[in-house]
């Protein structure tokens, strides 16, 4: 990659974090029930930013251009993964699993694009190795890339090694072809285990599991899909769906209609954002 496609990329990339934390208040994330930490404990407050919409965030001037980090950001150790969002607003995630896959994840992109929102996609590395390009438009497009492990392995079944590997290798590829270390991860299954949670922390990543599960996995048929979202809509709200790993079409059937309800509704669909001094 060029490197002023990557400053692109990035830019594209720190407007869109700009107006999520604009935005979302809830972008505060609960269930803080970490032990120790890895390093010194995180501030966890948001920043202090004015309000941007989306529009206004785009004018906004490039101030500061860092490369990527040499050494992950410190951070805490939790027992248990996130499963939403709390704070004020009516304020909800999107996340895709398993991808991406050449087949599906780019017709959520386009409908993502179409209103103008932005979600978090749980690649597997193996997927994303092969679909570069896929995860290049989601930095241009402002969507935040979190690590699904590379061959999405029952990582309980794994050696300390094992899981190591599975997430160094994938947030390696995250990184040469998104242009950012990935800042979250997700077990496959939602299987964790402590050693699972001490690596991602060392990582530089934190836990985030779902609160709605659409069951889409199951291919239950793009109604059931919807309904699953609009009856489990609240603020806060985390939703699973997957992009790839079978057949997803119902799934992306399923975005089409669930988000512009969504937003009809007067809910906020974003990404969550960390705040660590
Ligand atoms: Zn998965």
């Amino acid at each position: 990659m060029k490197k002023d496609q990557l400053l692109t990329r990035r830019r594209v990339l720190i407007a869109g974090t700009g107006v999520v934390g604009a935005a979302a208040t809830a972008g505060v994330l609960t269930r803080v029930t970490g032990d120790a930490p890895a390093g010194s404990v995180p501030a966890g407050g948001p920043q202090a930013r004015s309000p941007l919409n989306s529009s206004a965030y785009r004018l906004q001037p490039l101030t500061g251009y860092a490369p990527p980090r040499a050494a992950p950001r410190r951070t805490l150790v939790r027992r248990e993964p996130l499963l939403r969002l709390s704070g004020r607003g009516r304020t909800m995630v999107l996340t895709f699993d398993d991808g991406p896959d050449p087949r599906y994840t780019p017709a959520i992109l386009d409908t993502l694009a179409a209103y103008d929102v932005r979600a978090m996609f749980f690649v597997c590395g193996e997927m994303a190795a092969d679909h570069r390009e896929l995860l290049a438009r989601m930095a241009d497009e402002g969507h935040v890339v979190g690590n699904h492990t590379w061959s999405h392995p029952l990582l309980t079944r794994l050696s300390r090694r094992q899981i190591h590997s599975e997430m160094a290798r994938t947030s390696d590829v995250i990184e040469d072809a998104y242009g950012e270390r990935p800042e979250w991860f997700r077990a496959p299954y939602g299987a964790w285990n402590r050693t699972a949670f001490r690596l991602g922390a060392e990582l530089g990543m934190e836990p985030l599991a779902w609160t709605v599960d659409t069951l889409d996995w199951t291919a239950p048929g793009t109604r059931f899909i919807v309904d699953r979202v609009e009856d489990g809509a609240a603020p806060g709200v985390v939703v699973l769906s997957h992009d790839a790993g079978g057949d997803r079409s119902q799934s992306v059937r399923a975005l089409r209609r669930y988000l512009p309800e969504l937003l009809d509704s007067g809910y906020h669909v974003t990404v969550p954002r960390r705040d660590y001094a």
